[in-house]
């Protein structure tokens, strides 16, 4: 909720929109201004079509991938979470690019065999899983910044090196914004890292907290869906007007000065745990791009989903136990992401600063 809750710009939107009615089976105006928002801050977005959650977003581009190129592989990152279609929930276990297995129970070998399974930022992997498999890989899907292991940032370069070998390899690059977009930038992590995809995937910040997805790209590509191209998806509640008005009201309150806000408050956030723990003597490691943030138990660096993996989840449990009884909920995972708000004033954040400087102290005992 980057604006936090019930902001009355928003509760105004979706009252007005409430009392016009919320479903036509139909396009309306709102969607198309939507649309047209975002392209207007994605540039790489020509089209797009809404749907009602990221995980139809991520999966209709996969499926568009695979039509538009007539390839059947998909490279993900280990630790990259895409949504719950079968084919991008594979087991993040093996770190090496290698054939996936499925990582739930309930999803068939068929259904995973052709996502490959690379580490984040090993820029290598992907290049030598498009040697072993030429010519077969549909797309490569990326979160930006992954925010699902924990926050873990892209190194210098490896987004522009994705780019570059899909381009050579003749494959898609899908980023999966569903998080950053609109939240660490305007323009998400492709303005951030000035990195032009072919796809690109929304969700979260898009509906302003009511249930919406979109997906889009190159022209060329988003005419292949339907009914303009044969590449078929449909939603019943796609587009619906609710989540649009929240949406539209939302993207109209985020301007420059609100990511100068944010950024400014995650980095004073990201200070004060750092301090915090290095008063305790408690290693920690805190990845952040702007209002998102992960706070790791772990004096290593964090590049992928390996090294997210050494960090001390019981020394992570006994801290955030600590937290909420003074009156502070952060992600109750290690591998999740934190994120700011502009509701985070001044007052919000003395009173989190001094509750983190409580936290940590006890939490070496608690461990023990
Ligand atoms: C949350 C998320 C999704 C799935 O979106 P839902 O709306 O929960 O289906 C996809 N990709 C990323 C990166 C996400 O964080």
């Amino acid at each position: 909720m980057i604006l936090g809750h019930r902001p009355p710009a928003v509760v105004e939107a979706i009252r007005a929109q409430l009392e016009r009615g919320w479903t036509f089976g139909a396009p309306t105006e709102g969607e198309v201004r939507l649309a047209s928002l975002v392209s207007d801050r994605m540039p790489a977005i020509d089209m797009l079509r809404l749907v009602n959650s990221g995980t139809e977003a991520t999966m209709s581009a996969v499926r568009l991938a695979r039509a538009a190129t007539g390839r059947r592989k998909l490279i993900k990152f280990a630790g990259g979470y895409h949504g719950h279609a079968d084919s991008l929930l594979v087991d993040a276990g093996s770190g090496v690019a290698t054939l996936g297995v499925p990582g739930t129970p309930g999803i068939t070998p068929a259904a995973a065999e052709d996502t490959v399974v690379a580490r984040f930022n090993a820029l290598g992997d992907v290049e030598s899983a498009m040697e072993r498999w030429p010519k077969q890989v549909a797309a490569v899907i990326v979160e930006p910044v992954a925010g699902n292991m924990g926050v873990v940032l892209p190194t210098d370069g490896f987004l522009a090196g994705l780019r570059d070998v899909t381009r050579d390899s003749g494959s898609l690059l899908i980023f999966d914004e569903v998080i950053t977009g609109f939240r660490i930038a305007r323009g998400g992590a492709q303005e951030l890292y000035g990195v032009t995809p072919d796809l690109t995937c929304l969700g979260k910040v898009l509906g302003g907290g009511l249930p919406i997805g979109a997906y889009g790209g190159r022209r060329d590509i988003m005419e292949q869906v339907a009914p303009a191209g044969p590449v078929y998806q449909a939603g019943t509640l796609s587009g619906n007007p609710l989540a649009v008005a929240a949406g539209l009201a939302t993207l109209e309150a985020l301007d420059h000065r609100v990511y100068h806000q944010l950024e400014a408050t995650g980095g004073r956030v990201a200070s004060a745990l750092a301090l915090a723990a290095a008063v305790a003597g408690v290693p920690l490691t805190v990845n952040r791009v702007g209002s998102m943030l992960t706070a790791f138990f772990t004096a290593g660096v964090v590049t992928d989903y390996d090294t997210a993996k050494r960090a001390d989840t019981v020394q992570f449990a006994a801290w955030f136990r600590r937290l909420l009884p003074q009156g502070v909920l952060f992600p109750p995972s290690q591998f999740e992401a934190a994120f700011l708000s502009t509701a985070h004033d001044d007052d919000a954040l003395a009173f989190l600063e001094s509750a983190l400087q409580e936290s940590f102290s006890g939490v070496l005992a608690d461990r023990r």
